[in-house]
């Protein structure tokens, strides 16, 4: 199901939570994005194997998938962009990706499917004219990945944060906007105290943020934060947080002694 973020009739941005199937539980809820705006179509971390085919279907009733012109990837996980050779293939779409992941992606491409499509996106990030907007791709690296980026979209004020904000919920709770971050901080903590790398990172990220002052902060996992007051509860509260290297110990470096791999 498509959740209509925005839509002022010139400018559409998307959200599709339910297209992974957690039947079994083995993968992670994931969102996928499309902004449409003047007749052009970008795909925000499309997903994986998992998402191709009912993105393909869903995102159609928008805009025709074969059309897009740009394909966004916050960083290289699988979640994020291992349906890339599907999009490449059904589409004359260039991939935008950090520079640090550029030359790793034809790997998991058929061979010559990448040429001159994809554009390593600098450290300092860029601005990305589309139609009369400017979107901004913005830097937060190590937040999680070593080469990562969000993606603000000034029309709506939607920064797409990737990892950064994530929380672990059924699809059906990640629909629901979060306006309040108490209540929905058990969905975050674990999940933000290994993935982000440190706390030094995090600061640098809120700085900036701050600044920008977005309308919403929708990440990749789970549900969207909205309005002034989450935002600026959960910036107070990732600036505070330890996390990544920060927590770790020799204790965690230690050779395996107890547990052989059948008893997993
Ligand atoms: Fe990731």
């Amino acid at each position: 199901m498509a959740i209509e973020l925005f839509n002022n009739g010139k400018h559409l941005c998307l959200m599709f939570s339910d297209l992974v199937e957690e039947d079994n539980g083995e993968s992670v809820q994931s969102n996928q994005f499309l902004i449409v705006q003047d007749g052009n179509g970008i795909l925000l971390d499309p997903g994986g194997v998992l998402t191709y085919n009912e993105l393909f279907v869903s995102m159609g009733r928008f805009f025709p998938p074969k059309q897009l012109r740009y394909v966004f990837a916050s960083h290289a996980d699988p979640d994020i962009i291992a349906s890339l050779p599907r999009w490449l293939q059904g589409s004359d779409t260039k991939l935008l990706i950090s520079r640090i992941w550029s030359r790793f992606v034809p790997h998991f491409c058929p061979q010559g499917k990448t040429e001159g499509r994809i554009i390593p996106i600098p450290d300092e990030g860029t601005l990305l004219p589309f139609g009369d907007t400017n979107f901004e791709i913005l830097p937060a690296h190590f937040l999680h990945s070593e080469g990562n980026l969000q993606f603000y979209d000034p029309v709506s004020r939607i920064l797409f944060s990737g990892d950064m904000g994530a929380s672990m919920m059924p699809a059906s709770k990640a629909m629901d906007a979060v306006t309040e971050l108490g209540p929905h901080l058990p969905h975050m903590r674990g999940f933000h105290a290994r993935y982000m790398v440190s706390n030094k990172v995090c600061r640098f990220w809120v700085e900036m943020v701050r600044k920008l002052d977005p309308e919403w902060i929708v990440p990749q996992h789970g549900a969207p934060l909205k309005g002034r007051k989450v935002i600026a509860e959960f910036l107070h509260w990732i600036e505070n947080l330890s996390c990544g290297v920060d927590l770790m110990l020799q204790d965690h470096y230690q050779r395996p002694q107890k547990i052989s791999i059948n008893q997993l």
